[in-house]
């Protein structure tokens, strides 16, 4: 295994050297077989728990907890830095590209403020399931490569087991870090940060001018756009999109309050502390955009020394997000019901669906399923019941036929589109609790097979399908836990 640090190395502004705490007793937990084969890494049990809890040290890693600076909930926040997370180094997959390996729960760092630098077993395994989910899904994500108990008992709401989670990522860099430099006025690291950026991200931006920064900008907007965009597809509410939460890549980050919203409703909102529903399934866009915003500010003295000149320059890549959003959302919203470009009678038809969906309460993946599914069969399904949903099927299929699109190719699309199982709140908390009382992992190990699978229906598929009983409506996820 053949680990360097480019983070590390880009010296002691950007992090800190910081050391994983030793745990009391690591054991591992889960372990993704997939993503160590495409890591090429070859290790014995022994070694997995060891250096995936902190125990020993990768040879060769250098070990760090980043700096950076976030907006949470809308207020500027100067001082964050990984608080619980030691950034181990990269390596690169069989594809040759870099993945960066994190400890999170690995212990205090010089960022930890009044954290005990711990994660309980619950939020790990929770990351554990819902980011390998997304990834089966097709959604841009960090990956787990494992999770190790610590033989500790560690203090939340209650007393609870202790973990490390092992992240991956393409990279740890996040709006937060640039802003931690922007409001430094740290010119020089920002330029460096840019020009990592470019190098791991954006390999196709060769401008060398001033212009490159607005490039850069562009393709993180787009990136965005593409990842919200992927959230909405399937249904995925982050929760807790703070800057510091977004990556450069455009790879979903921190999974800690997020949900998966059941009955179609765009304000939903489970997370705890998100009383305003500022972080709103519906909202999401207008929080990717308010984002990306901030970043272009870290920018502006480096586009143009003239500020007012600055702004000119971002202001349209900013204001173009709702437009360049909406037509990405219409295509995507059209794939869902079987139209391979968004156009006029297709737009029309999924508005319709969704204000139907909201109206009646009908479950959001449960929906697309069903309609895909009568595509092929003849029996009713149970979401497709009202008089209004009947009529907006028979619309629908009239659409199809005079847009000459063949059962058989809509069938096709929408089953590439809408997943037939996604991980439903009521079944990772049940798994969560059980994992917790006894650290078995069985139930982990088989929803994860079945999420495995979303677009196709395996013999276990229908274990995970079910809405809760009564809605998620009391459903609440906890942050920083
Ligand atoms: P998060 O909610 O995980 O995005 O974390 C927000 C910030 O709080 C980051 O700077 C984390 O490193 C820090 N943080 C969260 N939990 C802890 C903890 N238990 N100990 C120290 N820092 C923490
Ligand atoms: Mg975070």
């Amino acid at each position: 295994m053949r680990i360097s640090n480019q983070y590390a190395a880009l010296g002691t502004k950007f992090s800190s050297s910081s050391t994983p705490e030793v745990p009391k007793l690591p054991q591992l937990l889960l372990w993704n077989e997939q993503l160590a084969d495409d890591l090429k890494l070859n290790l014995s049990e022994e070694q997995i728990a060891n250096y995936f809890s902190g125990q020993k040290l990768i040879p060769d890693s250098t070990p760090v907890a980043m700096a950076y600076s976030g907006h949470q909930f809308g207020h500027f926040n100067p001082q964050l830095g990984d608080g619980r997370a030691h950034l181990l180094g990269e390596v690169a997959n069989k594809q040759g590209k870099i993945q960066e390996i994190q400890l999170k729960g690995s212990g205090q760092t010089p960022f930890s403020r009044n954290g005990d630098g711990k994660c309980g077993i619950k939020p790990a395994v929770r990351e554990y399931i819902m980011s390998e989910a997304m990834h089966a899904m097709g959604v841009p994500t960090t990956r787990c490569l494992a999770v190790i108990t610590t033989g500790e008992e560690i203090h939340r709401q209650t007393i609870t087991p202790g973990a490390v989670v092992t992240r991956l990522a393409s990279s740890h860099i996040r709006v937060g870090t640039f802003e931690y430099f922007a409001a430094r006025s740290m010119q020089t690291e920002i330029k460096i940060l840019v020009d990592l950026t470019i190098k791991r991200h954006y390999p196709n931006i060769t401008l060398t001018n001033n212009r490159k920064y607005l490039s850069l900008l562009q393709q993180v907007i787009d990136k965005q756009i593409e990842l919200v965009i992927e959230w909405t597809r399937v249904g995925f509410i982050h929760g807790v999109m703070n800057t510091d939460n977004t990556l450069l890549s455009g790879e979903t980050i921190d999974y800690g309050p997020c949900a998966m919203m059941g009955v179609y409703d765009p304000e939903t909102v489970f997370s705890s502390i998100d009383r305003n529903g500022r972080y709103a399934f519906g909202n999401q866009a207008n929080i990717a955009q308010w984002n990306m915003a901030r970043l272009a500010e870290c920018f502006l003295n480096l586009i143009d020394e003239d500020e007012k000149q600055a702004i000119n320059l971002v202001m349209p890549l900013i204001e173009a997000f709702p437009d360049q959003y909406n037509h990405a959302f219409n295509q995507m919203m059209s794939n869902k019901i079987g139209f391979e470009e968004g156009n006029v009678e297709a737009n029309k038809l999924h508005q319709k669906l969704l204000s139907l969906m909201f109206k009646h309460q009908l479950d959001y993946t449960q929906t697309f399923v069903q309609l895909q599914e009568s595509l092929i069969a003849a029996e009713s399904h149970a979401e497709i019941n009202s008089l209004e949903l009947i009529e907006w099927h028979k619309t629908w299929q009239d659409t199809l036929k005079q847009s000459n699109i063949s059962h058989e190719n809509a069938y096709q699309l929408m089953a590439n589109n809408n997943p037939v199982v996604i991980p439903r709140n009521h079944h990772i908390e049940k798994i969560l609790e059980q994992v917790e009382g006894d650290l078995s992992t069985a139930s982990v190990e088989s929803f994860l097979a079945v999420l495995q699978s979303p677009y196709s229906v395996t013999k276990d598929t229908s274990l995970y399908q079910d809405m809760p009983p009564g809605g998620d409506l009391n459903y609440q996820t906890y942050c920083g836990t």
